[in-house]
């Protein structure tokens, strides 16, 4: 199991000083190429590559989210208008894949005020970035063997190419095999609990996918059977969850339902209902990588923040 970064060894790394450590020019120099295999992975499979979005009048609710823990909610108001900062851009995808291009990725920044009690679990940042990606008609199975390309590609070139950074890092970094075992929820909470999510990743030596998580109204459910068609990816060695994903919903009354059941309002995803009202919203799939976790998990370190050289730690505002 991971144990928790002290308070002491926390605040040493909001020290701008750190970024002449030749552990933090690994650590970047890692992120780099992973993030090279990865875009280019995508493109040649003829993904188109768009911007992100920051300030917006709809985002994730992140509610009703099994690690939903935030703090706070920015909004701002511009131009006479009040606009939320990006949680994540799923709304902005699933119009995107359904009037556009039908595959799609964004390098999408996040601002997540987390609970300051996550200072110290080595997951958690309020800033991170996504590398998020929308196909439309795809289904779960697609998800997956396109992650675990992305996920054994970048871990082959890092072994391959990054020799001096990993034993720099002291990392002894493993290739999965692939596919990654399929569990679901229900069976890892019977079988482990509550902390099924550490239980599996503190015994796997994979990465392993776990389906059937009831959450966000947006992942495809079917009302028949109750299952939930959405999937998390769950590094090894206690690193927890990297990737949550799903199929999503598309038909306007199921929508409907599910925003009333969360209690969000429907306003705020007015032209997502629009377009499913007029039958415009393609089904599709999708996920979203957190592109900070991956990396801490390459590299082999304790805290996520000593992925970013301007540590966005929750519960510590630093000078830069
Ligand atoms: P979500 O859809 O909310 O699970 O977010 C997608 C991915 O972003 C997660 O699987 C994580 O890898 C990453 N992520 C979510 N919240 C945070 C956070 N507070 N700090 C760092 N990474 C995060
Ligand atoms: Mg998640």
């Amino acid at each position: 199991m991971k144990s928790q970064t002290s308070l002491y060894e926390i605040s040493s790394l909001t020290s701008v000083m750190r970024i002449r450590d030749s552990k933090t020019s690994a650590v970047l120099k890692i992120q780099s190429r992973v993030l090279k295999t990865m875009t280019d992975i995508l493109l040649a499979k003829g993904f188109q590559w768009v911007l992100p979005v920051i300030l917006a009048k709809s985002t994730d609710p992140l509610w009703p989210d099994p690690g939903y823990s935030i703090e706070d909610r920015i909004e701002v108001e511009i131009y006479g208008t009040r606009v939320k900062t990006m949680q994540s851009m799923i709304v902005h995808k699933r119009i995107l894949v359904s009037l556009g291009p039908e595959k799609i990725f964004i390098l999408s920044p996040n601002i997540r005020i987390e609970s300051r009690k996550r200072m110290t679990t080595g997951k958690h940042l309020y800033e991170f970035t996504q590398l998020d990606l929308e196909v439309a008609y795809a289904k779960m199975k697609d998800m997956f063997t396109l992650f675990e390309e992305l996920v054994k590609e970048s871990i082959e070139d890092v072994r391959r190419e990054m020799h001096p950074e990993l034993e720099l890092l002291s990392r002894d970094l493993r290739i999965p095999t692939v596919p990654f075992k399929v569990y679901k929820r229900a069976e890892l909470e019977k079988e482990y609990g509550e902390d099924w999510e550490e239980e599996i990743s503190n015994i796997s030596k994979d990465p392993v996918w776990v389906t059937d998580i009831p959450r966000q109204f947006y992942d495809f459910q079917d009302f028949e059977t109750g299952e939930w068609r959405n999937y998390d990816l769950i590094l090894p060695e206690g690193y927890g969850e990297v990737l949550s994903g799903a199929e999503r919903e598309y038909e306007y009354e199921k929508i409907l339902k599910k925003l009333e059941r969360d209690g969000l309002r429907r306003d705020d995803y007015k032209l997502l209902l629009d377009l499913a009202e007029k039958k415009l919203l393609k089904p599709s799939a999708g996920a979203g990588i957190g592109v900070e976790r991956f990396i801490r998990y390459i590299c082999g370190l304790k805290h996520i923040g000593e992925v970013q050289p301007f540590p966005r730690i929750p519960g510590l505002v630093p000078e830069l």
